[in-house]
């Protein structure tokens, strides 16, 4: 796993080269983790043609924690989807950590997801049968994995979310807020390069939002995560590095929060 510096440890400064932002850690330039170069997607609906990506063209630096916040029906999942795969563009391309996925086969996606890619999203989706612990485990046991590593990871991420304590339940016996942090750790813990957290907060009250938008936070500061997260609270967009608005399936307006500009 390639790993980021050391997360968190130094300064972040942001640099822009033709509009398009670079972030610097410690005066290097962070690599791309998420690029994509004029992404349209069209729905077909009977005779209707619906937009939901208009020519998004869109750079996300390693370790940086991106919002995107607009009304219902603006585009927001379908970016998240076609960064992962769930979806397929209708034209332009994506890159993920510097490469290029054109060209993908549904295997090539499922392989990337199970090795670089995380999702939350809004409605937990735990698989009820089985206990906390066997599901944060399942992606690692998709990849193959199993014994003492997986037990010792599981363990690890649990504690991270604050959730050991009930590794032996079962979903149906957790709060809302509980089974978004396990929905959390399992998609963190293979330990993807990218996070996608899709309307996170939606099924949860502002106590229990703010405390999965902290932990978001947290997986970026010490962690080196680059997290994509969308919403349409602008309070849960608060905490990201660069929030984006979207419209009409668009990118409208950057903002830059906590971050010291130069240059741009
Ligand atoms: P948001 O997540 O911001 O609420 P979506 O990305 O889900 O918005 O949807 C963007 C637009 O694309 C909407 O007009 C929606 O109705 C349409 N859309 C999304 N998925 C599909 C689909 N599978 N088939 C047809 N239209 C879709
Ligand atoms: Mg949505």
């Amino acid at each position: 796993m390639e790993t980021l510096g050391e997360p968190g440890s130094a300064v972040k400064v942001v640099a822009s080269r033709n509009g398009v932002i670079y972030e610097m850690r410690a005066g290097v330039p962070l690599p791309p983790m998420v690029t994509l170069t004029e992404v349209s997607k069209i729905y077909i609906r009977g005779s209707d043609r619906i937009c939901g990506l208009d020519h998004v063209t869109l750079d996300i630096g390693s370790g940086s924690f991106c919002a995107f916040v607009g009304p219902s029906g603006c585009g927001k999942s379908t970016l998240l989807n076609v960064i992962a795969g769930l979806d397929l563009p209708t034209s332009g391309t994506i890159h993920l950590d510097g490469r290029s996925t054109a060209g993908y086969s549904s295997d090539d996606w499922t392989r990337t997801r199970r090795h670089s890619i995380g999702i939350v999203f809004q409605a937990f989706h735990l698989i009820p049968g089985l206990t906390v612990e066997e599901n944060v485990a399942f992606p690692l046991l998709l990849r193959g994995e199993q014994g003492r590593k997986v037990r010792e990871r599981v363990a690890d991420v649990l504690a991270l979310v604050r959730m050991t304590h009930r590794a032996a339940h079962r979903p149906g016996e957790l709060s809302g807020g509980e089974q978004q942090r396990v929905a959390v750790a399992r998609a963190i813990v293979h330990e993807p390069k990218i996070l996608l957290a899709d309307e996170p907060t939606g099924n949860l009250d502002s106590q229990h939002g703010a405390e999965i938008i902290g932990l978001l936070k947290t997986l970026v500061q010490e962690f080196g995560h680059t997290v994509l997260l969308v919403t349409h609270s602008a309070a849960a967009a608060e905490a990201a590095d660069y929030v984006w608005a979207m419209r009409d399936g668009r990118l409208m307006t950057r903002t830059m929060q906590m971050t010291s500009a130069q240059g741009v």
